[in-house]
């Protein structure tokens, strides 16, 4: 069935608004929901992501380093003496919504432990998404979870508005980029990964965690069975609201294969430019590396 409710037949200001809407409406139900409609899958697959990023050794890694030789550069280098330094692993976690992937990386690089000592951590987290409700109801769970330390004294974990496609940061800032069931949600993928090309370091990397498409011919008609009959109808019954839940299916459906995908990362300037595949198809990792 196609119901034009993917949002690919409507204006680029109609598709926006309503994606908003959709986010908006969801924003409260949002993690029991996924944890219901995936059968608990979208934690697996977001653990995966985070081993596939390598943030928990990279975090050691840096601090390592900062203890030892970088730590007289760094004091040196701020006007206020330590306690200030700038970050040296800033990680970018665009469409964050209620923060998932982002607690993953806090938890991966010990940021809490590191809060207690209120200093300004070496590791830094933000999650951006274009969405406020989705944001308050991350940030609340960030508190409930961590306390003020992540976020008021060592400001590892910071919550900022704004859209993929121009994304409210200077160029050159993140060593990292991620992106969860997040690209298919923006209205124009291509100026979303030429911005991420741009707000990344030279060398830094982009990781996109997306729905894609199912590579295996039984698994695709259970699938096609399981999408299109039961999840708008779960949205219907648990969440009351069946037109949110229809449009997660179609854009899923409507969006890119993971080789399409994968030509977009290039043509917007990435290199080594890689997919792979989970669950048969069903999510894909996509990255791309800045020259
Ligand atoms: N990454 C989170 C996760 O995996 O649980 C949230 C994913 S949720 C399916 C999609 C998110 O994309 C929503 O929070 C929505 O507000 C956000 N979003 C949609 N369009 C966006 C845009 N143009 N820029 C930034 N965020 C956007």
């Amino acid at each position: 069935p196609d119901t034009h409710f993917g949002f690919e037949s409507v204006s680029v200001e109609e598709k926006e608004g309503r994606v908003k809407q959709v986010f908006q409406n969801v924003a409260d139900n949002y993690d029991a929901m996924n944890d219901f409609m995936s059968a608990g899958l979208h934690r697996l697959w977001k653990d995966e992501l985070l081993d596939m990023t390598g943030v928990g050794p990279m975090a050691k890694a840096v601090r390592r380093r900062a203890s030892t030789s970088y730590a007289s550069d760094v004091a040196a280098s701020t006007d206020d003496g330590a306690g200030d330094e700038a970050p040296i692993l800033s990680i970018l976690d665009v469409a964050g919504g209620t923060g998932d992937v982002a607690f993953r990386f806090v938890d991966a690089a010990g940021c809490q432990e590191r809060a207690k000592s209120s200093r300004r951590d070496e590791v830094s987290v933000t999650v951006c998404d274009i969405n406020p409700e989705m944001l308050r109801v991350g940030e609340s769970r960030a508190r409930a979870r961590y306390g003020p330390g992540v976020m008021d004294d060592s400001r590892a974990l910071n919550f900022v508005e704004g859209n993929a496609q121009s994304l409210p940061f200077e160029d050159g800032s993140f060593d990292l980029y991620t992106i969860a069931f997040g690209l298919r949600n923006v209205t124009d993928v291509d100026m979303a990964l030429r911005d991420a090309l741009r707000v990344l370091k030279p060398g830094g990397r982009f990781m996109c965690l997306e729905f894609s498409h199912v590579t295996n011919a039984p698994l695709a008609q259970i699938y096609d069975a399981y999408s299109f009959n039961v999840i708008p109808k779960l949205g219907e019954v648990v969440a009351n609201d069946r037109e949110s839940y229809q449009y997660l299916v179609e854009s899923i459906r409507k969006f890119c294969t993971q080789d399409e995908l994968a030509s977009r990362i290039e043509s917007a300037g990435f290199e080594g430019v890689k997919y792979t595949n989970m669950t048969g198809g069903i999510v894909a990792v996509h990255e791309g590396w800045v020259p």
